[in-house]
């Protein structure tokens, strides 16, 4: 602004010094006047139009009032260029005008296309950024993966997945759901749960409430992800049957693509520890009777024996044979007698505690190691067992029988090893049983039906 005022005040210094001085000068005026020309050009420059038009008037006022007073055809000239000057641009004003509209126009387009180019230039730029992120993670997270195949159960699996997540994404929980018994679409259906929380792991057993199983039964029919507030949830299934659930809390909707990822691995690892583990169940679960093989629990036996010298603690052996079962198969048949042995497995656990090891020693032979147990404890539960299996009745089709049994107890001392490393429990192991076969032959020897003790065993 104060540039415009500059020039207009010398466009009119210019004008006051010829109106004022010039009369005498005239020829030096006649030789400067296209001088005058150069100062308008600047408000022309700037589109300040209606100063230009007024200084161009101005100009001709000024050179119409020298004509009056000294008419010279040379002044006449001058006035008619500038008075035609004044005429061409107040006629092409408005053509001029539109012209550096639509110039600015352009220039404004040209600038927005710009703006916008960069904008988006701005925007493929971040999306790249962004993407290069998420490709990073995802190799972090396959990583992560190809090293998930080393789990084989699923408490470990718990464990590597919140070590290995913690840091990689952010959730507030996560949980696999392993279907222990799958019902009806209205039954009870009871899982085993593996909660991973930032804190820790936290195992639970229980039956699934309404809108768990409503969503299960969701999952299940129509085999995809479910939502549920800012939970996301996962089938496993074999087939049609759903065999567990992975769910995970909490995260931020652009992960989401990531966590289909590690599902899809959760998917198949989920599955190879289930079958891992049924293939071990398969080898240390006898078929028939659900209690432990002979060869799992002689290894079960030797690492609870550690336990019982480690800490001095007392450990019984219980070994259990029913009585006269040859007979019994021959006058029942051999399915009767595969269901009384069965019957008398359920009997035998029943009475027994869940920290207890039960196998089958051989055909119709038990066995069972009673951790933290002193003789005179492990021949009361003996005679428990002894008496409820008398007084059970046995199903022979439409009929009832009965059925007993002949125990035989030996007792391990913890205390008995001064040196821990002079122990071998391999030995220990098979003495123990040795001693509690002896005292069960010796039951039956004494008539059967009754529980005898292996006596003065202790080790010098
Ligand atoms: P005791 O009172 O002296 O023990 O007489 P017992 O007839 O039971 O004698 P023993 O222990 O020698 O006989 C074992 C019988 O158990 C032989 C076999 O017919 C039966 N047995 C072993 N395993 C099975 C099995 O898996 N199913 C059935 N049904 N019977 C079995
Ligand atoms: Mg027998
Ligand atoms: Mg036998």
């Amino acid at each position: 602004m104060r540039k415009h005022l500059l020039i207009f005040a010398v466009f009119l210094g210019m004008a006051v010094f010829v109106f004022f001085q010039a009369r005498e000068l005239l020829l030096v005026y006649y030789l400067l006047s296209p001088l005058w020309l150069f100062p308008l050009f600047y408000f022309l420059k700037e589109k300040i139009y209606l100063l230009f038009v007024l200084c161009l008037a101005g100009m001709v006022l000024i050179h119409g009032w020298f004509l009056f007073q000294h008419p010279q055809p040379r002044m006449f000239m001058l006035l008619m260029v500038q008075g035609a000057l004044f005429f061409a641009f107040c006629t092409y004003f408005w053509e001029l005008r539109r012209f550096f509209k639509i110039a600015d126009e352009r220039k404004e387009n040209v600038r927005k296309n710009l703006e916008s180019l960069q904008g988006k230039y701005q925007m493929r730029l971040n999306s790249l950024r962004h993407l290069e992120t998420q490709v990073g993670s995802l190799m972090n997270l396959f990583e992560i993966a190809r090293d998930f195949s080393e789990c084989m159960d699923f408490e470990t699996l718990a464990e590597f997945l919140l070590k290995k997540l913690k840091s990689e994404l952010a959730f507030q929980t996560m949980r696999i759901f392993l279907i222990l018994k799958p019902g009806q679409e209205d039954e009870a259906v009871r899982v085993k749960i593996y909660e991973m929380l930032p804190e820790g792991i936290q195992e639970e057993e229980r039956e699934l409430a309404a809108q768990e199983r409503a969503d299960f039964n969701a999952m299940k029919n129509t085999k995809t992800m479910l939502r549920r507030d800012n939970g996301w949830s996962f089938p496993i299934l074999e087939g049609n049957e759903m065999i567990a659930v992975f769910s995970i809390h909490g995260i931020q909707e652009e992960d989401l693509a990531r966590v289909e990822v590690l599902s899809a691995y959760l998917v198949l690892l989920i599955k190879k520890i289930k079958l891992y583990e049924t293939v071990r169940e398969l080898s240390i679960i006898d078929e028939l009777t659900q209690v432990f093989v002979r060869h799992h629990f002689m290894e079960r036996l030797e690492e609870e024996l550690k336990r019982s010298l480690r800490f001095k603690l007392p450990l019984t052996v219980l070994m259990l044979d029913i009585d006269h079962f040859k007979r019994y198969n021959d006058e029942f048949g051999h399915l009767v007698g595969d269901a009384t042995l069965k019957e008398v497995a359920d009997l035998l656990k029943r009475n027994l505690r869940r920290v207890d090891l039960v196998g089958r020693y051989g055909g119709e032979e038990f066995i069972v190691a009673m951790p933290e147990t002193r003789v005179a404890n492990a021949a009361e539960v003996a005679e428990r067992i002894r008496s409820n299996i008398a007084r059970h009745d046995f199903q022979v089709y439409n009929d009832k029988t009965k059925v007993t049994v002949s125990q035989g107890i030996a007792v391990f001392e913890g205390d008995s090893f001064a040196d821990l490393e002079t122990a071998d429990t391999k030995l220990i192991a098979s003495e123990l049983i040795q001693q509690a076969d002896e005292a069960m032959y010796r039951a039956k020897e004494e008539g059967r039906n009754r529980v005898c003790l292996y006596k003065d065993m202790k080790r010098s």
